[in-house]
């Protein structure tokens, strides 16, 4: 059992969906059982998004937004040869007929909430991968849709949703116990309990194959991409960046939480839990040997693997007289972050206690200020602790290689 991603490029059109149908056909030679998730057409989760936006300012533009997106997918499913395909035509057209309910809705009452924000934006991985099943099955491969609400369940972290790994695993083993053929897995999308949908960030699709591989004990979780692998860097930013054949999970949880985009960070813990290998591929280059990602490299271990970068950062720093050899302040610190849900990304704390920085999203700034002022109100006002230092427009570089230590 294999489950295998595809992103938004490598199901741009229907040229592309061609070339992922016969990667698939060349697995099903060697697997019987092969999940595949799909991403949303390349761009659609942008613009359902700005869609949803231009409708809550009253923008009247949101209309040909929508008829946009609606000609996209049709033209998609025409040149796939399904244009005869009445299911799926009904399917298109209901999801169209729902959507354009919503959106109207939030252009009517000027509010976009980020619950209504998950259930808009969620519309582009259930048409791909509808639509992808509809060919598959047009072209041979027997197959199946699976609208991921239906068994990944969450919190209701609308936006960026926790997953409930238990009801999920059970429903997802299930699910493959009912059905046989290429499951066709909407990516990104899950549910709460009351079954309202909710998404798992941005890039999301990455983490539904992982969770996914996990449940099913997969013998490789493989995403297929844009780029030959996971690369020394960005390779938007880095001419010379190449492809690292082959790093730990930790090397690659490390590269994603501080930037690289190839892997939505969530997605490693599932796959290490389970000790299942991902591996990333190119779609443009499928014969490419891509990066496996597993517990022990196998290949030339260089000290240094990768750098990646986060952009827009900013830095806060508490510090103050009242501090040094005081026991319990960075647990007041962090536990008055965590309280107000500010997600820290870096920490660091200088050696004679006297100060602790940390790093967060620029959103997060003046809620962690107040957060901080509220639970050191007293030391401040007796002057042991100083204001609180804000520093914007920062961005964090980091040098990864778990070699690194001892060297
Ligand atoms: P998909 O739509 O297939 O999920 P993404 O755009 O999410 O693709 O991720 C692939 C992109 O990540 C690449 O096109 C590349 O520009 C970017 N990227 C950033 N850092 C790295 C890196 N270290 N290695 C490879 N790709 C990277
Ligand atoms: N379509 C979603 C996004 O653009 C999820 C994904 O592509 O992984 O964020
Ligand atoms: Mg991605």
């Amino acid at each position: 059992m294999i489950v295998i991603k595809f992103g938004g490029t490598s199901v741009a059109n229907a040229d592309r969906i061609k070339d992922v149908a016969k990667i698939i056909s060349d697995k099903l030679k060697q697997e019987k059982n092969i999940g595949s998730v799909f991403s949303a057409f390349s761009g659609v989760t942008d613009k359902l998004i700005l869609m949803s936006q231009r409708a809550a300012r009253k923008d009247e533009t949101y209309r040909s937004d929508f008829d946009k997106i609606r000609l996209q997918h049709l033209n998609v499913a025409a040149d796939l040869g399904l244009k005869r395909n009445k299911e799926l035509h009904v399917f298109i057209e209901e999801s169209f007929l729902q959507l354009h309910d919503i959106v109207h809705g939030v252009f009517l009452v000027r509010e976009l909430s980020s619950r209504t924000l998950d259930f808009i934006s969620g519309f582009g991985e259930l048409l791909s991968a509808k639509i992808i099943a509809e060919y598959f099955q047009s072209a041979g491969i027997k197959s199946f849709f699976v609208d991921a609400r239906s068994v990944i369940k969450t919190d209701e972290t609308f936006g960026s949703a926790k997953v409930d790994f238990r009801m999920t695993n059970k429903n997802i083993v299930q699910l493959f116990k009912r059905n046989n053929g290429v499951a066709c897995i909407t990516g990104f999308i899950s549910s709460t309990q009351k079954n309202e949908t909710t998404t798992l960030g941005r890039g999301g699709s990455d983490y539904t194959a992982a969770i996914f591989g996990a449940a099913l004990k997969a013998d490789e979780i493989e995403i297929w991409t844009d780029v030959d692998g996971v690369m020394t860097a960005d390779p938007r930013k880095v001419k010379k960046a190449f492809t690292i054949p082959d790093m730990t999970y930790i090397e690659a949880m490390e590269m994603s939480h501080f930037g690289a985009k190839v892997i939505h960070p969530p997605t490693i813990l599932p796959a290490l839990q389970k000790e299942i290998p991902l591996r990333i591929k190119n779609t443009f280059n499928p014969t490419g040997a891509g990066t496996i990602i597993s517990t022990k490299p196998s290949g030339k271990d260089y000290m240094i693997k990768g750098i990646s970068s986060i952009d827009q950062i900013s830095l806060l720093t508490i510090k103050g007289s009242g501090m040094v050899g005081v026991s319990g302040i960075s647990g007041r610190l962090f536990s008055a972050l965590s309280t107000s849900q500010i997600n820290v990304i870096m920490i660091t704390q200088g050696s004679s206690e006297h100060s602790i920085s940390f790093a967060i999203k620029p959103d997060d700034a003046i809620k962690a200020k107040k957060a901080i002022e509220a639970a050191f109100n007293l030391e401040m006002k007796a002057r042991m602790i100083d204001a609180v230092d804000v520093e914007e427009n920062l961005s964090i570089v980091a040098v990864i290689g778990e070699n690194m230590k001892n060297t």
